[in-house]
């Protein structure tokens, strides 16, 4: 069984429809995978049934934009009922910030020269309710400013480049709770990614643990073999469970292929298991937790 726990489509700034991404999914070889868009339950109906005609397994899930210490943190929480009020709150909060700054990140770039519009840039958001700064990259890709998206976050988008605006982002503290509270399963993505490996020592893991933290995606491309095995460790020490994912983007980045890195089979029966007993939990305050799609 080949499992990928974390992918994005045109919902948030994958590159992918959602039924492109399963047909993607299913040439690559995979048999599950979990759709994880940015703070947007958007695309989970359209993902399901997809993943039903083509007989793959789906994962609803999100990927939670959190900030810790002024550095970003990304929470993906896996089959939370979407209609939470306190976790669609917090989700509508991220996407308005997101969008409400496109005109301050726009002017900006103009500040420094570039010539491009909010309408340039809206024009690559289509399939989504949330703009954010890969739009923007795709702009700068085609006004032929940049070559591609990465040049366009080293040069101007990055935290301390030109075009980076401030945003509202989560308290993962209260991300975590909110998940589990919704009857999902909450797992750190990429937690020694770009800048949170400062942020997310063992320490603060075992911390967030007790909060009710599931799980630790080890197996990312941001990750070296050492950093791995390190968080592996850190995982068997609090009793997390380990995940391993592409963060497919489509052409939005590369070297993301679906399936080059997976979630062991076992680890996945383990977050099955665990969001049944969220799910049992929530129940009581009236959550409906969806359930995954088994291949
Ligand atoms: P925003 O939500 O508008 O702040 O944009 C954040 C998103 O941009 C992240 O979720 C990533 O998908 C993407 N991103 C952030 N940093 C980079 C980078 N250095 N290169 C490529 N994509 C990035
Ligand atoms: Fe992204
Ligand atoms: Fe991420
Ligand atoms: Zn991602």
């Amino acid at each position: 069984m080949r499992i990928d726990l974390h992918t994005h489509s045109n919902r948030s700034d994958g590159t992918d429809t959602v039924p492109g991404l399963i047909a993607h999914a299913r040439e690559a070889g995979l048999d599950a995978i979990a759709l994880t868009d940015h703070d947007t339950t958007d695309g989970w109906a359209e993902g399901r049934a997809a993943a039903q005609e083509t007989g793959i397994g789906f994962v609803p899930g999100i990927e939670i934009s959190c900030k810790l210490a002024y550095t970003s943190v990304h929470l993906l929480a896996y089959l939370p009922d979407p209609t939470h009020q306190g976790l669609a709150d917090e989700l509508a909060r991220v996407r308005a910030s997101r969008n409400g700054r496109m005109p301050a990140v726009v002017e900006r770039l103009n500040e420094i020269g570039l010539d491009i519009s909010t309408n340039d840039v809206l024009a690559q958001a289509t399939g989504t309710p949330s703009v954010g700064r890969p739009h923007v990259a795709d702009a700068l890709v085609a006004a032929g400013i940049v070559a591609d998206r990465t040049e366009a976050f080293d040069k101007y988008l990055a935290d301390g480049r030109p075009g980076h605006v401030q945003r509202y982002a989560v308290e993962p503290t209260r991300a975590i709770e909110l998940v589990r509270d919704a009857g999902g399963v909450p797992v750190i993505a990429h937690p020694w990614g770009r800048g949170s490996r400062r942020v997310l020592t063992a320490d603060v893991i075992a911390g967030l643990t007790a909060y009710g933290l599931g799980g630790l995606e080890a197996d990312h491309q941001d990750h070296s073999p050492a950093d791995r095995a390190a968080l592996r460790a850190i995982a068997a020490d609090n009793g997390l469970i380990v995940t391993g994912s592409s963060d497919h983007h489509g052409l939005g980045k590369t070297d993301h292929d679906l399936g080059v890195n997976t979630t062991d089979p076992e680890q996945f029966e383990a977050l099955l298991e665990l969001a049944r007993t969220n799910a049992a939990n929530a129940a009581a305050s009236g959550a409906r937790p969806p359930e995954a799609l088994l291949p």
